[in-house]
């Protein structure tokens, strides 16, 4: 199963996609993730990409798809994987197809998650996430909260709030999704693997009954 989760910063894409990857035993491939981990180790790779990161702009594409193919080149991959924050240009979409299609393989799903604007930034603004690198569980301070204030449920360790869940940067990137990514929803609406769904709290459509859509639609 090979799938795409789309969305805009704050929708709650990474969410989605580990509860995917646990159902089907695949690996979820958040290309936040394996940058954030390389700036914690301080490669070259970490050190190009955070001056990116830092202001809310996206790493280049060149960057970008040659980690992500690297990585779904790997033999954990052979079963399918969940793509999580990839792609999001269009140069980017057109590489991962140009590169599946060689093995003729194909994208299974492109999960595009919809959520109102001002719901988006509340929720990027209240995200605290565990500062444990071997946990990486995902709290909003407003949507669920953990236990005890600032102390992750999971493993005990302190809460943290990224930068790129600071106001300034979360207006920017949404900026930038409209501008980069939001066309990948009509790109992929030309290939007739596209299920957009609703995620909004207002709505009433809360994580869990999202997740429970998707994975019905997989079946299918
Ligand atoms: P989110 O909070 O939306 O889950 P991510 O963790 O996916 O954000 O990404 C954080 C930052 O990493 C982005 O703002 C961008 O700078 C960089 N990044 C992640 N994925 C990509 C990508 N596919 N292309 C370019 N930059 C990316
Ligand atoms: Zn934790």
């Amino acid at each position: 199963m090979k799938i795409i989760m789309l969305g805009a910063p704050g929708a709650g894409k990474g969410t989605q996609a580990k509860q995917i990857a646990a159902k089907y035993e695949i690996p979820h491939i958040s290309t936040g993730d394996i940058f954030r981990a390389n700036i914690k180790n301080g490669t070259e790779l970490g050190k190009k990409a955070k001056e990116y990161m830092d202001q809310g702009m996206l790493v280049p594409d060149e960057l970008t798809c040659d980690l992500v193919m690297d990585r779904i080149a790997q033999d954990d991959c052979e079963r399918g994987f969940v793509l999580d924050g990839f792609p999001r240009t269009l140069p980017q979409a057109e590489a991962l197809d140009k590169m599946l299609a060689e093995e003729n393989k194909k994208i299974d799903m492109v999960v595009n998650l919809e959520t109102p604007r001002d719901e988006l930034i509340e929720r990027t603004i209240n995200r605290r996430n565990c500062s444990n690198k071997n946990c990486n569980a995902i709290y909003n301070l407003v949507l669920h909260p953990p236990k005890v204030e600032n102390i992750c449920d999971k493993c005990g360790s302190p809460l943290y709030q990224r930068d790129d869940a600071k106001l300034e940067v979360a207006q920017n990137r949404l900026e930038v999704y409209d501008r980069e990514t939001a066309p990948l929803v009509k790109y992929y609406e030309g290939t007739g693997v596209l299920y957009t769904t609703i995620l909004s709290q207002r709505a009433n459509r809360m994580r869990e009954e999202v997740t429970k859509d998707v994975v019905e639609q997989l079946k299918n």
